[in-house]
């Protein structure tokens, strides 16, 4: 390992702030913590540890929400962070395209892309913190998703160093380009466990010159989903985020930051955050304004308030971040990240949360998220003076249930933070045997030595 130089390399005690998790809620620890500058520095770092028998976990932001970038195993793990890689290294305005390395974090890519008239729609609460290669390796989502798709969507090409230290070059940025397998793919949503990510050519955007944002009141989820297919259908497909949040939002948000304000008067069974977007000819504010009306004439819509400026807009999206910090602070609480089809969705949250009640009832259910993709966050927050065992007890109760009706629903226990070490057990026991198969083999074909982050995802027969 000293091979590699001191600047390279951290120990001992300077390795714990890598191997903890972003809530804090678990910390392990590592052999080392590997910090490469270039390409070559992480093809080095990889054969220093196959050499050494030592299994690699890489690392962007470490934001991910499953435990997949910090150790388990913490006498054979090494972290190979990527956050010194940070280059951008080209942006090409005519092309609409993009090459980034993987540890460039996402919100400085935009600001740089931005600069050029240009636009990286990827956009999400860890956006400051998270970097491009662990965006790319959990296939992140976020609020644009409805617009734009989802991180893969977005990918070009990848540079990516595999287990064994070769480097594979794939940034091509051609938008056609069908000569054979896709190998890029293989790597999208690994969470590490085929290879590290240095570098990604993406996609641009023009970036959108303007841009409507609204808070609407409404008295159900059913209306919600009722008014997001009627605006995919009225605005020409300009709209770019439709965030779901309860009553109790507010509540969460205000206990995270109690300077915000009420932007509406009354209080309403559901909320909607609605953002329509674009560059160009078309009028934005226009076209919002017109469908507000339309559908708060046919009552599909009971209240709502659009914002005039963009710090306005801002204050807006800061109830839906903040609800985050707010469950945050009301102690261990269950986390979900589900999917089922758009059209069973309000039946399944209404299943699932009765399914909850059930069997925690000192529980309180907060359903939310980007609804519009089918993806509803149903996290549960126990009451807050219980012991941890008493909360873990509820959570597992509830976790069970959430799973119980899910599955009824053939919908995804992930619809967007991955797997990791976290929801593993829960994978597993989903995996059709065929599918196993098939993982299994790629695993065994591109990391024989399972060296590649072992115990997120899945156990794939090695060492985990
Ligand atoms: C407040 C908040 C809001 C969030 N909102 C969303 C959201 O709306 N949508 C969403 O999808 N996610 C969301 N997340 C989850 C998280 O931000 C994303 O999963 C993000 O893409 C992770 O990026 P990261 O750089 O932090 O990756 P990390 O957490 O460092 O790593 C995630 C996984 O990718 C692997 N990995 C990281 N970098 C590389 C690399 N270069 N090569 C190979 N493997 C690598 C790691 O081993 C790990 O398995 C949110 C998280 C927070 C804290």
């Amino acid at each position: 390992m000293t091979a590699l130089g001191s600047d390279l390399v951290l120990a001992g005690e300077d390795v714990l702030r890598y191997c903890r998790d972003w809530h804090g809620d678990v910390t392990t620890g590592a052999v080392a913590v590997l910090r490469p500058r270039s390409t070559e520095d992480v093809a080095a770092a990889v054969k220093a540890c196959v050499d050494l028998g030592l299994s690699i976990v890489p690392q962007g932001g470490n934001t991910g929400l499953v435990l997949g970038a910090t150790p388990d195993q913490p006498e054979s793990q090494v972290v190979i962070s990527l956050e010194r890689m940070t280059r951008v290294r080209r942006i090409d305005p005519d092309d609409f395209s993009a090459v980034v390395e993987a540890g460039c974090i996402l919100s400085e890519f935009k600001d740089a892309v931005a600069k050029e008239g240009m636009f990286f729609p990827l956009a999400l609460g860890a956006q400051g913190s998270c970097r491009i290669g662990g965006n790319v390796s959990t296939n992140a989502g976020g609020v644009n998703v409805l617009r734009y798709g989802m991180t893969r969507e977005l990918v070009l090409g990848l540079e990516v160093v595999l287990p064994d230290g070769s480097i594979f070059n794939g940034l091509s940025t051609l938008r056609k380009d069908n000569r054979g397998i896709d190998l890029k793919q293989l790597f999208i949503g690994a969470e590490g466990t085929l290879g590290i990510i240095t570098a990604v050519s993406v996609k641009l955007m023009p970036e959108p010159e303007q841009v409507a944002t609204a808070l609407l009141g409404l008295n159900s989820l059913d209306d919600a989903i009722a008014l997001y297919r009627r605006a995919r259908r009225d605005c020409c497909d300009l709209m770019s985020a439709f965030e779901f949040m309860p009553p109790l939002a507010f509540v969460l948000a205000r206990e995270a930051m109690p300077d915000l304000m009420m932007p509406i008067e009354a209080d309403y069974p559901a909320y909607v955050l609605m953002e329509m977007s674009g560059s160009g000819l078309v009028d934005i504010d226009d076209l919002m304004e017109r469908f507000l009306e339309t559908v708060m004439e046919e009552g599909v819509v009971a209240d709502g308030v659009i914002a005039t400026s963009s710090n306005q807009s801002r204050s807006l999206w800061l109830f839906r971040e903040g609800m985050n910090e707010g469950q945050a602070k009301r102690g261990p609480h269950l986390r979900t990240d589900i999917s089922v089809p758009l059209s069973r969705l309000a039946d399944f949250v209404r299943d699932a949360e009765a399914a909850v009640l059930e069997v925690v009832p000192d529980c309180v259910n907060v359903s939310y998220g980007h609804v519009g993709d089918g993806n509803v966050h149903l996290n549960v927050l126990p009451p807050s003076d219980l012991s941890p065992e008493e909360s873990a007890e509820r959570i597992y109760k509830a976790k069970k249930a959430i799973n119980g009706v899910l599955d009824r629903y053939e919908g995804s226990i992930s619809a967007e933070h991955g797997i990791g070490r976290l929801k593993r057990s829960d994978y597993e026991e989903r995996l059709p045997d065929v599918r196993r198969k098939l993982l299994t083999s790629l695993k065994a074909a591109i990391d024989p030595a399972f060296i590649m982050n072992p115990g997120c995802q899945l156990n794939f027969g090695g060492n985990s």
